[in-house]
């Protein structure tokens, strides 16, 4: 192989990093999770069973929160959310313009209207100062997202909600197994919601979670996520009784003993998941201090991060092409990289329904030309890292301007 054909990027006909592309998150499933699977396929309860409550209870246990309550997807979690707190047509919740769709989708199920606010541009986390400017007597909630697995700033946004009688959520689901000031992700909102999709930190196929310390929230949740009816049929086989009622509107949104089986397993390894992710960032982290155009996002101090993603910003002003072409090498090099997120303002649903457009949340929008989000996942092989690593100096080598060519030496 001549040297000159692995220094010409993939992209234009060159040999790639890696012949088969590694994804930017993956799931791990192990002989005991399809063991506790299969077992439960051969018992009596398929859903509603006994495996649900031992789900949640370990939950709860694991973020120190008096209840956490599983339903079928982190949107589902957000929407009982919303429900539980009451949000009604011509409420606001405030909600950060960086976030996957679902986060205001989630206001827009009740009828509520989601107040986008712009990030702070070091961390790309809900900037508390905007959401002072953004709360109005309209405003019932403000959703604060862990972008990448990064806890908020909660000891202000609580301050905030207390002074204007709001509720506090918290979109945790890039979170799990993060913490702030000592205190886990879970426990650090009025709701915390989680997603178990296979790319999140531990999977049940679709899943999802509530965690709070609101004995009365989690009864409304658990009637909501089951038609609005207050008893369900394991209950009412044991009561030997065939009569229930439906107190409210509720959905399906019941999650099955199948996949609690798999999410209690899977639980079980979260911490040293968690670790093998902070592991890989540190690794990055060294790597990319000494690469020019290429900045990670800032990590505050008094948290530990949980890195659902690994999020670096491309400075635009040192390279000769956009975050699109980056990608588009980094692609053809064979790492599958992402980008997290389109601001959700910008979206045509969002533009049409509520008027929202550029120039609403402006450090978001400008993010957003520079941010890709590189593979992390705790199966990931040290190899693994140092290809992404070899692959990101390769494309920025050759698309730094002139002036930075000196840092690859040559
Ligand atoms: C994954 C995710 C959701 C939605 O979870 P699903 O389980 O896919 O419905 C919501 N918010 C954020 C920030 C997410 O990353």
């Amino acid at each position: 192989m001549s040297d000159n054909h692995s220094k010409t990027l993939a992209i234009f006909g060159g040999l790639p990093v890696r012949q088969k592309l590694l994804p930017y998150g993956r799931q791990c499933i192990e002989d005991d999770d399809i063991t506790a699977v299969v077992d439960v396929l051969r018992s009596d309860w398929l859903t509603t069973g006994p495996k649900i409550p031992e789900f949640e209870q370990a939950f709860a246990a694991l973020t120190g929160s008096l209840e956490a309550v599983a339903v079928s997807s982190g949107t589902a979690a957000l929407h009982a959310a919303m429900y539980a707190i009451d949000i009604k047509p011509g409420d606001e919740v405030i909600v950060p313009a960086i976030t996957f769709a679902a986060t205001a989708n989630s206001v827009v199920f009740q009828g509520g209207r989601p107040i986008f606010v712009d990030v702070h541009p070091d961390t790309l986390l809900i900037d508390p100062e905007q959401v002072a400017r953004h709360i109005s007597t309209k405003t019932k909630a403000i959703i604060a997202v862990d972008y990448a697995g990064q806890p908020c700033d909660y000891d202000t946004l609580r301050k905030l909600a207390d002074r204007y009688h709001v509720k506090l959520i918290a979109d945790a689901c890039h979170s799990l197994g993060g913490s702030y000031k000592g205190r886990p992700v879970g426990q650090l909102a009025d709701l915390s919601t989680f997603s178990f999709h296979p790319v999140k930190h531990i999977t049940t196929g679709e899943g999802g979670m509530i965690s709070t310390n609101d004995p009365d929230l989690a009864r409304r949740m658990r009637i909501f996520r089951n038609h609005g009816i207050t008893s369900d049929h394991r209950q009412r086989e044991q009561q030997g009784s065939w009569f229930y009622e439906m107190v409210d509107l509720g959905y399906n949104y019941r999650i099955t003993d199948i996949q609690c089986a798999l999410g209690s397993s899977q639980l079980r390894k979260l911490s040293a998941w968690v670790k093998r992710r902070q592991e890989i960032a540190q690794r990055y982290n060294a790597a990319f201090a000494e690469v020019p155009a290429v900045r990670p996002l800032d990590v505050r101090a008094e948290v530990s991060h949980a890195y659902h993603l690994y999020v670096v910003r491309l400075d635009l002003t040192r390279l000769q092409v956009t975050r699109g072409q980056v990608f588009a090498a980094l692609r053809a090099e064979g790492i599958g990289v992402n980008v997290h997120y389109i601001p959700v303002h910008l979206h045509p649903f969002y533009r049409k329904q509520f008027g929202t457009g550029p120039g609403l949340c402006p450090v978001a929008e400008a993010a957003y030309e520079q941010i890709i989000s590189l593979p992390i996942f705790p199966q990931m092989t040290d190899a693994d890292v140092e290809d992404v690593i070899r692959a990101v100096r390769k494309v920025v080598r050759s698309f730094v301007i002139e002036q930075d060519r000196k840092y690859f030496g040559g």
